[in-house]
C-alpha cells in the first residue's frame, strides 16, 4: 500500500463589488500561475517582499466551478466509487469562497459547486456501470462549539457523541443516515441541512458561518461475482466533504461575550487541525493529537489515515487580508507532506448492502414458500369441494361417499396436480401474477361456495358444515394473501433502494461519454505532469548553481562566484524574512491565546467568587469529591450518590445488645458504675439503691 500525499490546492476569489468601492484598501497583492501551480504573494508594506508557493494546482479568479471540480475533486470522487474514503475540505479566511467552492449556488448550473457535482458524477457512475449494484446514503452534521449536531433532523439536538469501533473506527452515534436515489433527493437533502446551520453574524462576513460541516456520502457496491471463488464483491467508499469555519484570528471579527466562547472553540478545533497536521509532517512525533477536538478525531483517516485527501486552501486577493492570506497559504503548504495510506475497503464490516441483499434473498424465499403454500391450500380446497359438491350432484345421491367414484375423484385429482403444476412454474416469476392467483382461488372457493347452496340434493347440515368449512378457507386464504402481500410490498420497498448499474442508459452515449471523461482525464495527468516537470526544472537549475563547474579564466570564476554569492544571499535574507514572520505569526497566536487565557480567567475567578460567597464549603466539597472527568465526552460528570465509597461515610449508630434504645458503650459503662452522671440516668429513673446518710455510714 503505497503512501500518497494529500492533494493541495489553492483558489483566490475575485474582488467583491464591495472591494471595488473601497478603491483604496483593495490592492491585490495574490498572483496566481495556473500552469505552473503557483502563487506569488506581494507583501503591502514592502516591495521587494515577494514570498513564492507551489502546489498541486492553483486556480485564479476566472477559474469555473467545473473546472475545479474537474481537475480536483473528480479524481476522488472516482476512488470513493472504486471503494477507496475521500476527503475533500476547504481552509481559509471567512469570505474567501469555502462554502462558494464547496457548494455553490444550487439555482444556477455553472455555478453549482463541489458537493452538487459529486452527485451528478456519482450517479452517472453508477448509470454506466453493468453488472453492479448500488447503495447510496448521506448524512450531515454540524461541529459548533465542540458539540456536534444532526443537520437532517428536525430540531436535531446537539451533542452526539462520538465513539469508536475497533474495526470500522470513529463514528457518531445516532447520526442519521438517508438512502438515496437521484440527485435531486441528495440535492433535497443539502439543502435541508444548510438551512439547519448555525449561522451567526460577524463584523468579516454577515452570511458565514461560524461552524464547520461534513456532507458524508458513504457508497457501497457489489459486482456479481467479482471476489475471490466467484462470489460477490462488495466495497464500500465514504466521501467527506468539510466546509471549515472561518481560518481568520479571533480578534479581527470583533468577537465578545457569547461570541467569543465560540471562537475560542472555534480556534480550538482548527488549531487542533494545525497541531495534527504539523505532528504528521515534522516526522518524529509518534503522537498524532486526534483526540483533542471533534474534528480532528471525525477526520482522523483523512488526515495520516486510509483516505485520499484534497485540501483547497481559499484566497482573498486583497492586499488588507495579506496577513491572513499568508497565513492560509502557510497551513496549506504545510499540508502538502501529509502521506496517507489508502486502500480500498473490501468486504466492510459496516456494509448495509450485503445486510440488504441478505434480507431481499430471505424474502423472496419467504415468497417462494408462500407460493407453494398457496398451491397446496388449493389443492386440498378442491379435493374437498370435488368431493362433497360434485359427487351428489353427479350421482343424483344424498351425499358423497367413498365407494364406486374413483374414476371421476382421479380425474379431479389429475386436474388439481396439473394446475398445480401449472402454479409452480409461475412461483418462479415473483411478480403481481402470484396475487393473481390468490385472487383467482378465492373466486373459485366463492363460486363453488354458491353451487353448494343451490344443489338441493344435501341434507341441510352438510350444507351448512361445508359453507362453514369454505367460509374457513376463504379466510385462510385471504390471511394468506395479506401476508404475501405484505412480504412482496417489503420486498418491493428494499429492492427499490438499491440502485442497479447500467439500467436506463443508451450503451452507446454512455460509452462514447466515458471515453471523452477517460480522454479528458489523461489531459489532466498530462497537464499535471507538466507542472511537475516544471517545478523540478526549476529546482534542478538552482541546483545547478550550487555545482562545481570548471572555470576558463579566473575573472569568469569571480563573475560566477559572485551571482551565486548574491542568489545565496538573496535566499539567506529570504529565510530571515521567513523566520521573522514566523516569529511574528507566532507571537500573535500566543497573544491571542493569552487574550483567550485571560478572558478565561476573569470568567473562573467570577464563578469561583460566587461559589466561595454562596455555595457551603462542605457542599461544594461533597460535590467536587462527586466529580470525575469524562475523557471521551471532554466534561465532568457527576457520580451517582450511590456510587460515592460508603466507607468515607460516618455509621449510623447502632443499639448495643440488651438495650432498650441506641446506647452507646460509653453511656452503658457510666450507667453501671456507681458514680454515674446524671446525664445517663434516662433508662434507670428510679434509683434503687437505697440512700444512706452519713451519720449511718459511720455507725
Ligand atoms: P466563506 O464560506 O469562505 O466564508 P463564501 O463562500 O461565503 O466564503 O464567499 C463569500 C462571497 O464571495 C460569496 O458571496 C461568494 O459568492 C463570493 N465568491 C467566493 N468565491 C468566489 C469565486 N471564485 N467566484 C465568484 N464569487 C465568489
Ligand atoms: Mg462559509
Amino acid at each position: 500500500m503505497p503512501a500518497e500525499a494529500v492533494i493541495v490546492c489553492v483558489r483566490c476569489r475575485p474582488f467583491s463589488e464591495k472591494e471595488k468601492e473601497r478603491v483604496s484598501g483593495a490592492k491585490k497583492c495574490v498572483q496566481i500561475q495556473p500552469d505552473r501551480g503557483a502563487v506569488t504573494l506581494q507583501s503591502p508594506k514592502s516591495e521587494e517582499d515577494i514570498k513564492n508557493f507551489t502546489f498541486d494546482a492553483a486556480f485564479d479568479e476566472n477559474c469555473t466551478q467545473i473546472e475545479v471540480y474537474n481537475s480536483t475533486a473528480r479524481i476522488i470522487v472516482d476512488a470513493v466509487l472504486n471503494g477507496f474514503n475521500g476527503t475533500v475540505f476547504c481552509y481559509g479566511q471567512t469570505g474567501t469562497g469555502k462554502t462558494f467552492s464547496m457548494q455553490g449556488i444550487s439555482n444556477v448550473p455553472h455555478l453549482r459547486g463541489i458537493i452538487p457535482n459529486a452527485f451528478n458524477h456519482i450517479f452517472d457512475h453508477i448509470a454506466r456501470s453493468k453488472h453492479k449494484k448500488f447503495l447510496v446514503r448521506v448524512s450531515f452534521l454540524e461541529i459548533y462549539n465542540e458539540e456536534i449536531r444532526d443537520l437532517l433532523v428536525k430540531k436535531g439536538k446537539g451533542g452526539l457523541e462520538l465513539k469508536e469501533h475497533p474495526e470500522t473506527g470513529v463514528y457518531v452515534k445516532d447520526l442519521s443516515g438517508y438512502v438515496v436515489k437521484s440527485v435531486a433527493e441528495m440535492e433535497q437533502l443539502m439543502n435541508v441541512g444548510n438551512n439547519a446551520r448555525s449561522v451567526g453574524a460577524t463584523l468579516m462576513n454577515e452570511t458565514s458561518s461560524r461552524s464547520h460541516s461534513i456532507f458524508t456520502i458513504t457508497i457501497e457496491s457489489s459486482e456479481a461475482g467479482g471476489g475471490v471463488d466467484g462470489e460477490d464483491r462488495f466495497v464500500l467508499g465514504k466521501l467527506h466533504l468539510v466546509d471549515l469555519a472561518g481560518s481568520e484570528r479571533q480578534s479581527k471579527t470583533g468577537a465578545s461575550g457569547d461570541r467569543l466562547k465560540e471562537a475560542t472553540k472555534i480556534n480550538l478545533s482548527l488549531s487542533a487541525l494545525g497541531n495534527c497536521i504539523s505532528a504528521l509532517v515534522d516526522g518524529k512525533s509518534s503522537h498524532i493529537p486526534y483526540r483533542d477536538s471533534k474534528l480532528t478525531r471525525l477526520l482522523q483517516d483523512s488526515l495520516g489515515g486510509n483516505a485520499k485527501t484534497l485540501m483547497i486552501a481559499t484566497l482573498s486577493p486583497a492586499s488588507y487580508n495579506y496577513d491572513e492570506t499568508l497565513s492560509t497559504l502557510r497551513y496549506a503548504n504545510r499540508a502538502k507532506n501529509i502521506k496517507n495510506k489508502p486502500k480500498i475497503n473490501e468486504d466492510p464490516k459496516d456494509a448495509m448492502l450485503r445486510e440488504y441483499q441478505e434480507e431481499i434473498n430471505k424474502l423472496k424465499q419467504a415468497l417462494e414458500a408462500k407460493q407453494k403454500g398457496t398451491t397446496v391450500i388449493k389443492k386440498v380446497v378442491r379435493k374437498k369441494i370435488m368431493k362433497k359438491v360434485k359427487k351428489p350432484s353427479d350421482s343424483g345421491q344424498g351425499r358423497g361417499s367413498s365407494g364406486g367414484d374413483n374414476d371421476s375423484d382421479s380425474s379431479d385429482d389429475d386436474d388439481s396436480a396439473s394446475s398445480s403444476e401449472a402454479e409452480g412454474a409461475s412461483s418462479n416469476t415473483l411478480s403481481g401474477l402470484d396475487v393473481e392467483t390468490i385472487a383467482r382461488l378465492e373466486a373459485e372457493v366463492d363460486a363453488e361456495k354458491r353451487a353448494l347452496l343451490a344443489s338441493k340434493n344435501m341434507v341441510i347440515e352438510e350444507k351448512q358444515r361445508i359453507a362453514a368449512e369454505l367460509e374457513k378457507r376463504a379466510q385462510e386464504l385471504e390471511a394468506e394473501r395479506q401476508t404475501r402481500e405484505h412480504i412482496a410490498k417489503k420486498l418491493a420497498a428494499m429492492e427499490d433502494k438499491l440502485l442497479v448499474g447500467g439500467v436506463n442508459i443508451i450503451d452507446r452515449v454512455a460509452e462514447k461519454e466515458k471515453e471523452l471523461e477517460q480522454a479528458q482525464m489523461a489531459v489532466r495527468e498530462k497537464k499535471r505532469a507538466e507542472r511537475e516537470l516544471q517545478q523540478r526544472l526549476e529546482n534542478r537549475q538552482e541546483l545547478q548553481l550550487q555545482m562545481e563547474e570548471n572555470y576558463a579564466s579566473l575573472q569568469e570564476e569571480v563573475d560566477v562566484k559572485s551571482k551565486k554569492l548574491k542568489k545565496l544571499w538573496a535566499k539567506v535574507q529570504a529565510a530571515k524574512a521567513e523566520i521573522s514572520d514566523l516569529q511574528d505569526e507566532f507571537r500573535n497566536e500566543r497573544e491571542d491565546l493569552l487574550d483567550t487565557i485571560r478572558e478565561l480567567s476573569r470568567e473562573l475567578s467570577l464563578k469561583v467568587s460566587v461559589i466561595d460567597n454562596f455555595i457551603p464549603l462542605e457542599e461544594s466539597r461533597k460535590i467536587e469529591s462527586r466529580a470525575t472527568y469524562d475523557e471521551e465526552t471532554n466534561d465532568w460528570k457527576l457520580d451517582k450518590l450511590t456510587n460515592i465509597n460508603l466507607s468515607n461515610k460516618v455509621k449510623r449508630p447502632c443499639a448495643l445488645q440488651g438495650t432498650k434504645r441506641p446506647l452507646s458503650q460509653f453511656a452503658k459503662t457510666v450507667m453501671m458504675s456507681s458514680e454515674g452522671s446524671f446525664r445517663y440516668y434516662h433508662e434507670n429513673i428510679l434509683r434503687l439503691k437505697v440512700e444512706m446518710n452519713d451519720a449511718d455510714i459511720r455507725k
